[in-house]
């Protein structure tokens, strides 16, 4: 069996046992004695198996909303300046209205929140915990995939963008653009752009309230949401979806539309964090990958 055929039966095996995340991840990241996870006659373990940190993450991505007993949590007094800080961000949004949010930047949401007393400035410790997210190493609550923006303050050029009629979403002129494009016009009208461009201050906004609702729980967040800085929509990867199939669209049911059946047969369409992958991350069926 090859490694990833092995994670997969794994992972398959837990399921359908309904064995608990927690017991799962112990049962099979410790030692090896386990016959549990082999199909007779395969091949001896220590010759297959995977680092601990692969496997703990393949795991972990298959019960992306669960917590498990080694995952990384903020501090408390983080916990309280995470949901300060998203609270504001909340407000920003209803301030700026939801697209332009999308496009904010940084430097532009320090002044927004300064000006507006409906929104009333970040104080310094929200200012100091917000960098901590940002420049903090994700890898270490989980996280594996690439940082494609190094700096909090990195802007998006309203030049280089253009509004998604009916989306509310904004995509980068060029290839991102055309991909779309290409993408509507071979599957009709069916397809909807459901997410698009995320500035810094857009991924913070989901990145915490998600942790937000995870208690915490930066690693469980990181599982279906890249933290700041790290999510390819700041440069060019956009989300589709199945008109009408709300919330749906970023679940598992969005492989049994016919949306997205269509999307693999056009076969040069690329999903960034794909069935198994290797990034602590979900399968996200519906994230199309364009940078
Ligand atoms: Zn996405």
């Amino acid at each position: 069996m090859h490694r990833r055929e092995f994670l997969k039966f794994a992972a398959v095996s837990m399921v359908l046992n309904q064995v608990p995340p927690v017991f799962a991840l112990e049962s099979v990241s410790g030692k090896q004695n386990s016959t549990h996870f082999f199909s007779p006659g395969a091949a001896d373990p220590q010759s297959i198996a995977p680092d601990r940190g692969v496997k703990d993450r393949l795991l972990k991505s298959q019960f992306f909303d669960h917590a498990f007993d080694d995952d990384i949590k903020v501090s408390q007094d983080d916990f309280f300046l995470l949901n300060t800080s998203l609270g504001r961000l909340n407000r920003i949004q209803k301030v700026i209205g939801y697209g332009n949010f999308s496009l904010l930047d940084f430097d532009d949401a320090v002044t927004l929140a300064r000006s507006y007393p409906s929104i009333g400035q970040f104080p310094k410790p929200e200012l100091i915990f917000l960098e901590k997210i940002f420049y903090g190493k994700a890898k270490e609550y989980g996280f594996m995939g690439e940082k494609p923006i190094d700096t909090i303050t990195g802007k998006i050029n309203k030049k280089d963008v253009e509004k998604i009629a009916h989306s509310g979403h904004y995509l980068y002129r060029g290839r991102p653009v055309e991909m779309f494009n290409a993408i509507q016009e071979k599957i009709g009208p069916d397809v909807v752009l459901t997410s698009g461009i995320r500035s810094v201050m857009k991924q913070f906004l989901l990145f915490l309230n998600k942790t937000s609702a995870s208690l915490g729980n930066l690693s469980m967040a990181s599982r279906s949401l890249a933290p700041p800085g790290y999510s390819f929509h700041g440069i060019g990867d956009f989300d589709v979806g199945k008109k009408g199939f709300g919330v749906a669209n970023f679940t598992d049911r969005f492989t049994r539309t016919p949306v997205y059946q269509k999307l693999t047969d056009l076969g040069y369409i690329a999903f960034r964090y794909d069935r198994g992958n290797d990034l602590g991350v979900r399968f996200e069926p519906w994230h199309i990958k364009v940078a």
